[in-house]
C-alpha cells in the first residue's frame, strides 16, 4: 500500500514512492508518449510526469481538466518546475473523466458578471485558492492573538431585534408574527457579555444591506469583532494596533509564498504608535490638498483612500463628530461634540477597523436611544450593564475580507470572499 500525501508536504518524500489524489490543474501532451499534468490536490500543485507505458496511461490521456485522479509515483526534487517538485507516475487512475466543456467555462477575458457566476470554478484556480488559503490563516492569527490576549471567544445570535448601525442598512426577516434583522454587528451583544466573561470576542458574519458598488462592500461579511472592559480610548488604539502587528508579522513568517504569488513585496509589520488624526487634522489635510470638506460632514470612501495613501501606511483617524456616529459611542469628556471613535484605514482599501468607546452611563445611552426613538424594551438586556455595574469599556470591528483585500493587494472585495452577495447576486 503506498503512502497517501498531501502535496503541500511533498519535499519531505523525496526519493520515495507515494500517492496522490486531487484533480487535473492542467495538462500538456509531450510528443506521443509522453503527458505532462499539474495535479492540485487542495493544499497545493504538483508536476507529474506520465509516460505511456505506465499502468493508467491511456485512461489519463483521454480525459479532460479538472478529472479526478490517483497517481502512485516517485518523488523528485526539480528546479525547474514552478513547482519545485515532480511525480514521475508509476501507476494512474481516473476516478472522474471531467468533460471536455470544462474548456469553455472560463476564458482569460471572462467579464466579472462571468466570473461571479463561476465563481465555484473559479475558486479552484491557484491565485482564487490561495486568498481563501489565506483567509484560513489569518482567521488563526487572529484568534491566536486573542488567546495571548486572554480573551473568551463567543458567539452571539445574528437573528436580532435591535438595530445597532442605524436603519438605513438592515435585512429584515420574517420572525412568525415579528419582523427580525440580520445583525449588523454583533457589538451590543459583546457589550452584554463582558460582566459575565471579561473581554470577549467573536468572529462572526455581520449583514448590511448596502446599496452603493464599491471595491470594499459585501451585503454578508465576516466580521471580528473584541470587546474590552476597565479601558480607555488610548489602551483600545494601542489594543487594534498590536492586533494589526500580530497580523502582519504571523502573514509574514508564515506566507510568504502566498504574498510572492500576489507580487506583494513591501508588506512591513507596522511600528507603534501608528499615525493618527483626529477628524479636525484630517479636514485641514484635506484643505492643504485643495479638498474641502465641511465640518460635519463624512469623508468618502474615495477621500478616505486619498489621504492613507499620502501616507502609504496605517492611519488611524479619531475622534470624530458626535453626530455622525451611532447612539453608544462615547463622547470626549471635554467636549461632548466628539465621539470617542477610531477607524483605522490601510493603503488601497481603506478603513478596515471601525470602533471606539460605548457610552457607559446608564442616563446617557437612555437619551441616546429616545433620541433615535428606539423602542427602550428591546434594549433593556443591553442597557442593563449600564444599570448593574457598568466600567468604561470599548472594542472594534475588524473586516476580514478587506484586512485579505489590503495584505495580499487585491482589486476588490469579491476576489477576497468565497461565494460574495451584492445587489442582485445571490448566485452562488
Ligand atoms: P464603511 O464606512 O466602509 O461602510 P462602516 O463605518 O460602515 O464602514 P463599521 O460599521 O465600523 O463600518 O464596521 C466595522 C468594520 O466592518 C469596518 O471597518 C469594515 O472592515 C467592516 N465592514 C463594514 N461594512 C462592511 C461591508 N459592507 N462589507 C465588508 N466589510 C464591512
Ligand atoms: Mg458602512
Amino acid at each position: 500500500m503506498e503512502k497517501v500525501v498531501r502535496i503541500s508536504q511533498i519535499e519531505k518524500y523525496v526519493g520515495e514512492s507515494v500517492q496522490i489524489r486531487g484533480w487535473i490543474h492542467l495538462r500538456r501532451e509531450h510528443g506521443k508518449h509522453m503527458l505532462f499534468l499539474v495535479v492540485r490536490d487542495g493544499t497545493g500543485f504538483i508536476q507529474v510526469v506520465l509516460r505511456d507505458n505506465v499502468k493508467g496511461y491511456e485512461e489519463v490521456s483521454k480525459s479532460y481538466r479538472e478529472a479526478a485522479v490517483i497517481i502512485t509515483g516517485n518523488v523528485t526534487e526539480d528546479k525547474r518546475s514552478p513547482y519545485g517538485y515532480e511525480i514521475r507516475a508509476e501507476c494512474a487512475k481516473v476516478i472522474s473523466p471531467s468533460q471536455p466543456t470544462i474548456e469553455e467555462e472560463l476564458q482569460p477575458d471572462s467579464s466579472v458578471d462571468v466570473l461571479l457566476d463561476k465563481r465555484h470554478l473559479v475558486i479552484r484556480g491557484e491565485k482564487a485558492s490561495a486568498v481563501l488559503r489565506y483567509t484560513d490563516k489569518l482567521l488563526r492569527y487572529i484568534r491566536e492573538f486573542c488567546v495571548e490576549k486572554g480573551l473568551t471567544e463567543v458567539v452571539p445570535p445574528i437573528i436580532t431585534k435591535a438595530a445597532c448601525e442605524g436603519g438605513a442598512t438592515l435585512f429584515p426577516v420574517k420572525y412568525f408574527d415579528e419582523t427580525a434583522y440580520l445583525t449588523q454587528s454583533s457589538q451590543l451583544y459583546l457589550e452584554a457579555v463582558l460582566p459575565a466573561l471579561g473581554n470577549v470576542y467573536c468572529i462572526q458574519k455581520s449583514f448590511r444591506a448596502e446599496q452603493h458598488r464599491t471595491r470594499r462592500h459585501l451585503l454578508e461579511y465576516y466580521h471580528f469583532e473584541p470587546e474590552l472592559a476597565f479601558i480607555d480610548f488610548e489602551d483600545l488604539i494601542r489594543f487594534a494596533e498590536e492586533n494589526i502587528i500580530h497580523i502582519v508579522k504571523r502573514t509574514l513568517e508564515e506566507d510568504y509564498k502566498i504574498l510572492e504569488l500576489f507580487g506583494v513585496e513591501d508588506l512591513e509589520v507596522p511600528r507603534q504608535p501608528f499615525k493618527r488624526l483626529t477628524y479636525a487634522e484630517a479636514l485641514d489635510f484635506f484643505k492643504s490638498m485643495g479638498v474641502v470638506i465641511e465640518p460635519g460632514m463624512d469623508i468618502e470612501e474615495s477621500k478616505e483612500r486619498m489621504l492613507v495613501d499620502h501616507f502609504g501606511e496605517p492611519v488611524f483617524l479619531i475622534e470624530f463628530p458626535a453626530e455622525q456616529k451611532a447612539f453608544y459611542f462615547k463622547r470626549k469628556e471635554t467636549d461632548g461634540s466628539v465621539a470617542l471613535a477610531m477607524d483605522l484605514l490601510v493603503p488601497t482599501v481603506g478603513e478596515i477597523i471601525g470602533g471606539g468607546m460605548r457610552e457607559d452611563d446608564y442616563d446617557k445611552i437612555i437619551l441616546r436611544l429616545k433620541e433615535i426613538k428606539a423602542n427602550l424594551d428591546d434594549y433593556r438586556w443591553y442597557t442593563d450593564f449600564r444599570k448593574y455595574g457598568s466600567v468604561p469599556h470599548g472594542g472594534y470591528g475588524l473586516g476580514i475580507e478587506r484586512t485579505v483585500e489590503w495584505i495580499l493587494r487585491l482589486e476588490h472585495i469579491r476576489d477576497a470572499t468565497l461565494f460574495p452577495r451584492f445587489v442582485n447576486r445571490l448566485l452562488p
